[in-house]
C-alpha cells in the first residue's frame, strides 16, 4: 500500500439483520453497502449525507464498533478486519472517537481527571507522573483553562461546550493517528459551534492527525476539512476536494444539498432551492438502479435498472451518475 495512506476501505458493505419471528426468513438493512476510499496521513474528510444514509454506521464499523459483513478496512497495512477483540486493543490506541452527545459519552460520577485517566490505565500508559502531566497538557489543549478549575469537576458542572472539548481532550490524548467525529456540534449552542469545529481542526492540523468528521450540515465543512464524500442510502455518491465539490458538483443530489444551504441575501434566498422532495429510501429494500432516482429530476430509464458505476470524471473527483457514464 503506498505508504502516504492511512485507511483504506474496500468494498465494505454492514448489513444488519432483522426477522419477524424465527419461521420467516432473515431481511437485511443495507446500511453500508459497497465502499471503497483512500484516506492519507494527515488528510480530514467530511462525511456528508441525511439521517438514515449510513453514515454513523460507517464511522462505526471504522472504529470496528459495529461488525462488517463484507469488505476489508486496512489501517497501516493491517486488516482490521481479521483482527480478534484482544489484538484491537493496539487499533483501539490508534483511533479516537469523539461522539455527537457529550452529555452521555461522559461518565457522571467520574471527575474530569478521572475521565481522562481511564484511557490511559487501561492502555498502561505511563507513570503517575506522567499520566498526571499528559491529562494537565489535555486540558490545556482543548482550552480548559485553568486546569485546576476542571479536574476535580463531574461532568454535570460543566456547560455543553465544555463537555465536549473534554471529550475531544479523551478522543486525542493517546495522541491518534485517526480520529472520527460524529456530529460532535450538532447537539450544542449555535453560539460555541465555531469555536468547537475550530479547535478541532487546528488540533488535527497540530498533531498531523488523519479525520472523518461526520455530518448532515454540508454548510459547516466548507473550510474545516480537506475532502468532501457525500453519502446517500448506504452509497458514496460523489467524492473531491472540498473546494472543487462547493465550486464544481456534479451528483444531482449533492447539487441539491449545495443549493438548499440558506443565502444570507434575501434576494439569493428566494432563489433559493430546496432538497428534493421524497424521503430517503427504505434500506431493506432499496430502489434499482441508482438508489436516488424516485427522487431525481434527471432520472433516465438506465438510471431505473442499472447502478451507476464509481467514476473519476475529472482528476480526485469521483461520482456515481449516469449523467457522467461514457458508456
Ligand atoms: Fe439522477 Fe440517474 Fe444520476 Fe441517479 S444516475 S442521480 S437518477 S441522473
Amino acid at each position: 500500500m503506498n505508504n502516504s495512506i492511512l485507511l483504506k476501505i474496500e468494498n465494505l458493505k454492514v448489513w444488519f439483520e432483522i426477522r419477524k419471528n424465527i419461521l420467516t426468513p432473515p431481511m437485511y438493512v443495507k446500511a453500508v453497502d459497497g465502499i471503497s476510499f483512500d484516506l492519507k496521513k494527515g488528510e480530514s474528510i467530511s462525511l456528508v449525507g441525511e439521517s438514515g444514509s449510513g453514515k454513523t454506521t460507517l464511522g462505526r464499523t471504522i472504529l470496528r464498533l459495529y461488525e462488517p459483513t463484507d469488505g476489508n478496512i486496512i489501517f497501516e497495512d493491517k486488516d482490521i478486519t481479521k483482527l480478534d477483540f484482544k489484538s484491537l486493543s493496539w487499533y483501539r490506541k490508534e483511533t479516537g472517537f469523539i461522539q455527537q452527545d457529550p452529555f452521555g459519552a461522559l461518565a457522571p460520577h467520574f471527575t474530569i481527571y478521572k475521565i481522562l485517566e481511564e484511557p490511559l490505565l487501561i492502555n498502561k500508559i505511563g507513570t503517575p507522573a506522567e499520566r498526571r502531566d499528559m491529562i494537565l497538557k489535555a486540558l490545556e489543549e482543548v482550552k480548559l483553562t485553568p486546569v485546576s478549575d476542571f479536574i476535580g469537576k463531574y461532568p454535570h458542572m460543566l456547560s455543553g461546550g465544555q463537555m465536549q472539548r473534554v471529550v475531544i481532550a479523551r478522543a486525542l490524548i493517546m495522541r491518534p493517528k485517526l480520529v472520527i467525529a460524529d456530529e460532535p456540534v450538532s447537539m450544542l449552542d449555535a453560539s460555541v459551534r465555531i469555536e468547537i469545529l475550530d479547535l478541532l481542526r487546528d488540533l488535527q492540523e497540530k498533531h498531523h492527525m488523519s479525520m472523518i468528521y461526520i455530518t448532515h450540515d454540508l454548510a459547516t465543512v466548507r473550510a474545516f476539512t480537506n475532502w468532501i464524500f457525500i453519502m446517500y442510502a448506504g452509497n458514496l455518491v460523489e467524492r473531491a476536494k472540498t473546494e472543487e465539490l462547493i465550486e464544481n458538483p456534479l451528483h444531482p443530489y449533492t447539487k441539491a444539498l449545495l443549493e438548499a444551504i440558506p443565502d444570507p441575501d434575501p434576494e439569493n434566498r428566494r432563489r433559493m432551492r430546496k432538497v428534493p422532495e421524497g424521503e430517503p429510501p427504505n434500506l431493506i429494500n432499496p430502489p434499482t438502479g441508482c438508489r436516488f432516482h424516485p427522487r431525481c429530476q434527471y432520472v433516465m430509464d438506465i438510471c431505473k435498472e442499472a447502478i451507476p458505476e464509481d467514476i473519476e470524471v475529472e482528476k480526485e473527483h469521483w461520482v456515481r451518475c449516469w449523467l457522467y457514464s461514457k458508456g
